[in-house]
């Protein structure tokens, strides 16, 4: 049970709160999670962590120097939303580019991508090393494919230790990519872990009973066991991390023996001294263990144990100091405090000043929402019912939640550039629409607004980059190819008939009703696709003779922008001669 709370649903921020108070001296609280309060040299490279909020220490205990520099804290086992991680790594940034370092989970990894993107597009260089620790997640050769558990510690650790010794973008991503490939990790767990506020807890492993490889949110293990003797869960450990050791392993490793939640500092102990006899008796030397609370699941009863195989120079920063809340090693020289101005990431486009026509075209883009608005809402329950078909039925509501948030944000932004005006509809897009479906979406359209930015007019040509981004934004970040049966089956007909149109000279509005049309289309035929990616993949056969969800709405949403765009050319005097489209 979570016991603790005013408002369950405030629990993760209030949380977060009462944590940077308890621990000023190292953290401050920036929008999205927090930034360390001390010094950070200029040109040091920064550590962006992060994910889920109920992994304590991960990721906030865990900002300090020499180890991270700033963590996005989401909610509850949710990702923080990519708006967020944008704004902390700002925050974090001292100059020398930025290395994103999280686990590896599909919502973590569309945010921060999609902050990422943002982070290089405003030419803060940005890299990501996603941690794949958990063997039991996956093969050894679909290693890219593991979920990272308690092997973020030692990523995070040398990639942290690197950063702090001056090393510049390229190696301390490379180490972070090493140090990864060396680690593994196994877990297991006794019982589950209940949300603040929830009745139940999350998952159960029956009593007497032990789950092997279930993943720290209920995710399933790989089998079940009757509960065993320390000595047996020790060797039982070491002999499957033993067996799936990376090639080139040498014969100095790292060992944490990682509590989850509810396991005892003395049962954790008894275990790690069974669990160092056995790594002795293969020949291995045990350097500088941990042995304790390191990366949690609320109120889960369970446990890890993570093997990093050293080098040289892996050991040299595994054993560098570090002074965090949660994590401290060696000494450190004492820093001193960040000025308050440096906290605070200033974004510039809150100060951009749009002439009478750039905020004019802005308003225009708040009505074009309002239409996107209008036509997720007419369809909302038809695309929930195709979601529900083999995926999970939510596609409906969050393309829902994610165009209310946009059109409110961009509501509220109003007065502003067309480029402000979508950043602020993206990012409250993805923020609140949840799913793989919102984080795209977000996503492309803060690529449109970027490509677009403020200005007064708009060529045809910037219609045309504004598309690319938007689609370019989903295919880098969702990785889907065609035929998967994603919405990028209606996306990339969209484009190439936009782009053919425009190019024989077609008005962009012609060019949009053109790359509409395909999309629908496209939409339409995907019904004879299998899916291969994103949730509908298991339930695959049931989804032949039905229609892509998310191509489906995306050629809906083009189709009323579209029409509207053509309405409000009709209705107006002016419509522009050649390819503009102007206020
Ligand atoms: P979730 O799949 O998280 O429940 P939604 O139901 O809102 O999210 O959206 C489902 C749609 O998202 C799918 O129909 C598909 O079009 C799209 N989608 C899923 N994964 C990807 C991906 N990797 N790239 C592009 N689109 C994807
Ligand atoms: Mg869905």
């Amino acid at each position: 049970m979570t016991r603790i709370f005013d408002n369950p649903a405030d629990f993760a921020d209030d949380a977060l709160d009462g944590f940077v108070a308890a621990n000023r001296g190292y953290v401050a609280r920036v929008d999205g999670g927090v930034v360390r309060s001390t010094e950070v040299p200029a040109g040091q490279v920064a550590l962006v962590v992060g994910g889920g909020s109920g992994h304590y220490p991960a990721f906030a205990g865990l900002v300090g120097p020499g180890l991270a520099t700033a963590s996005a804290c989401g909610n509850m086992f949710a990702s923080p939303a990519a708006g967020q991680v944008y704004r902390v790594a700002k925050a974090a940034n001292a100059g020398g580019g930025v290395l994103l370092s999280y686990g590896n989970y599909a919502g973590d990894v569309l945010h921060f991508g999609q902050a990422q993107l943002r982070l290089n597009a405003e030419g803060i260089e940005t890299r990501t090393v996603t941690v794949t620790d958990d063997i039991a997640s996956a093969p050894l050769d679909q290693i890219e494919k593991r979920r990272g558990i308690a092997g973020d510690l030692t990523v995070f650790k040398i990639a942290g230790a690197a950063a702090e010794a001056g090393l510049d973008l390229d190696a301390v991503e490379r180490l972070a990519i090493k140090t990864n490939y060396r680690t593994r990790s196994l877990g297991v767990a006794f019982d589950g872990c209940t949300l603040p506020g929830a009745k139940d807890p999350l998952f159960h492993v029956p009593a007497g009973q032990m789950s092997l490889g279930l993943g720290i949110h209920g995710e399933p293990g790989i089998s079940e066991h009757a509960m065993p003797t320390a000595s047996e869960l020790a060797e039982l450990l070491v002999s499957k991390l033993l067996a799936d050791k990376p090639e080139g392993a040498g014969d100095r490793v790292v060992a944490i023996v990682n509590g989850l939640g509810t396991v005892k500092y003395d049962e954790l102990f008894l275990l790690f001294g069974k669990i160092e006899k056995l790594l002795n008796n293969a020949g291995l030397t045990v350097v500088e263990p941990e042995c304790g609370e390191l990366v949690t699941s609320l109120d889960m009863s369970g446990l890890s144990l993570t093997l990093l195989w050293l080098d040289e120079e892996l050991e040299q920063y595994w054993a560098a100091p570090a002074d965090t809340p949660a994590f401290r090693k060696g000494n450190l020289a004492p820093r001193p405090p960040r000025s308050q101005a440096s906290v605070t990431a200033v974004d510039e486009s809150d100060v951009e000043q749009p002439t009478e026509a750039a905020a004019e075209l802005g308003r225009q883009a708040v009505a074009v929402l309002a239409q996107v608005r209008d036509v997720v809402v007419e369809h909302e329950e038809e695309l929930g019912r195709l979601d529900a078909i083999a995926g999970d039925g939510d596609h409906g509501i969050g393309m829902r939640r994610g165009v209310d948030a946009a059109l409110a944000a961009a509501e509220a932004a109003s007065g502003a550039s067309v480029g402000r005006i979508l950043t602020a509809a993206g990012e409250a897009w993805s923020e609140r629409a949840g799913g793989t479906s919102g984080a795209l979406w977000g996503s492309a359209i803060i690529a449109a607004g970027q490509a677009l930015g403020n200005k007064a007019s708009y060529s045809g040509e910037d219609a045309a980059a504004a598309v690319t981004a938007f689609v370019s934004a989903i295919t880098e970040l969702g990785k889907a190819e065609p035929g998967d049966k994603t919405m990028v089956d209606a996306l990339l007909p969209f484009r190439v008939a936009f782009l053919t149109e425009f190019d024989a000279g077609a008005p962009v509005d012609r060019a949009l009703a053109a790359a509409a049309a395909a999309a629908g289309s496209a939409a339409v035929e995907t019904a004879r696709l299998r899916p291969l990616k994103g949730r509908a993949r298991p339930l695959a056969e049931k989804s032949v003779g039905h229609p892509d969800p998310g191509a489906v709405s995306f050629g809906l949403i083009t189709a009323r922008i579209s029409q509207h765009i053509d309405s409000r050319l009709r209705g107006s005097q002016a419509v522009p001669a050649g390819n503009g489209v102007q206020a």
